[in-house]
């Protein structure tokens, strides 16, 4: 086994030697992070930060999506800041050195309620022992408000950002803060901060004219300089074909491949498989779902369009991709071809999108000197 394991860590130091493309990985623990790292990670391409509203920390952001007044908004976010602070500042240690991308808030805010049927249950049990439902009626009411026929093509990513005002910030100011607090300790954070599901140039660019409000005023307060960079995701279909634009307001682009799927084929993701891909897949019309190896001629059109425009407006913009497709063999040659500058998948994953990036580049230089 000694030499099997030998043999292979001999071929991935090969392929090292001659990928092109840089390998990260999604991570969003200080934990996964230093697994990653030991599977050869070069950096985080994706830290999604919805989770660390989930746990002990719902009951804030329940305050928050509750609250009446904008102090009790003001008052659940800064409640929820060293928290956040405290997120960053160990995934930055366990990435210390690498860049760390870290994605502003993503899904729809009702996904941090409880479901609506339970809410419903609860209040109406309530009521009929003649107790006061209290809390619940207010949760239902707000579960009310805001359900949507489709959260995905929802209130969500930088629309959630636009629309609760100070969130966004709140998290800039922690990756910010977190990034001082690293820098004092000696260590070296590269953070990187990216917007979700941005589909017009106007949003990406509120957003970032507010974050470097927040990034200078941290550096100013702290004496201690911030070095961060803005970037988008390019998931939404309108995002890619109108690239141009978007990278006037991005020092990097990520493409997001499990939204761009679900968007350019209007198939949800979450239900594809069980409604009828299945089905595809079993009569033969299909041989592998999109969402498991990109889709070249369709939804890769829409990323080598948007690479060509992004680096035609900002010929330093960094790109890589961070949706499932960034670990899948087919997919890594794929983007090794189309220009990118890195993946980013799971960490289990890693060695093989090292593995595949080599092979790629090495097919590549075969291909060219034929
Ligand atoms: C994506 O859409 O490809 C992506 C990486 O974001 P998420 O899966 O969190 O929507
Ligand atoms: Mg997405």
């Amino acid at each position: 086994a000694d030499t099997l394991v030998a043999a292979v860590h001999r071929l991935i130091s090969h392929a090292d030697g001659a990928r092109k493309l840089g390998v990260r990985t999604n991570a969003d623990t200080g934990e996964d992070a230093s697994r990653a790292r030991r599977f050869g990670a070069e950096g985080i391409g994706l830290c999604r930060t919805e989770h660390m509203f989930l746990g002990d920390r719902r009951e804030l952001v329940e305050r928050l999506i509750l609250a009446d007044t904008e102090q009790e908004q003001e008052q659940a976010l800064a409640a929820l800041l060293p928290l956040q602070r405290g997120d960053f500042v160990e995934i930055f240690e366990a990435m210390d050195g690498q860049p760390v991308t870290v994605r502003l808030i993503d899904p729809p805010l009702h996904e941090f309620l409880p479901p609506l049927e339970e809410l419903a249950v609860r209040v109406a049990l309530a009521q009929e022992r003649g107790q006061d439902p209290g809390r619940d009626k207010t949760l239902l009411a707000a579960v009310h408000r805001m359900h949507e026929q489709n959260p995905m093509l929802g209130l969500r990513g930088v629309r959630l950002g636009l629309v609760i005002p100070g969130l966004f910030d709140m998290q800039v100011r922690a990756i910010a803060e977190a990034a001082v607090e690293r820098i004092k300790a000696g260590g070296d954070p590269k953070a990187e901060i990216m917007v979700p599901l941005v589909g017009a140039v106007q949003e990406l660019e509120t957003v970032r004219q507010e974050a470097e409000a927040v990034l200078k005023d941290v550096a100013e307060r702290s004496g201690v300089d911030v070095p961060a960079l803005i970037g988008t995701m390019i998931e939404v279909p309108r995002a890619a074909l109108t690239a141009g634009q978007i990278a006037e307001a991005a020092e990097f682009f990520s493409f997001g491949t499990n939204d761009l799927t679900q968007m350019g084929w209007g198939f949800s993701r979450d239900d594809v498989e069980g409604a009828f891909f299945g089905r595809y897949l079993e009569q033969g019309i299909f041989g592998v779902s999109p969402f498991e190896t990109i889709d070249a001629d369709g939804i890769g059109r829409m990323v080598k369009i948007a690479v060509a425009e992004g680096r035609a407006a900002r010929p330093d913009l960094k790109i890589g991709v961070c949706g499932e497709h960034g670990g899948d063999p087919e997919s890594v040659h794929f983007f090794h071809h189309a220009g990118l500058d890195y993946v980013s998948c799971s960490p289990f994953r890693v060695p093989v999108a090292r593995l595949e990036a080599g092979r790629a580049a090495g097919d590549a230089s075969a291909a060219d000197s034929r």
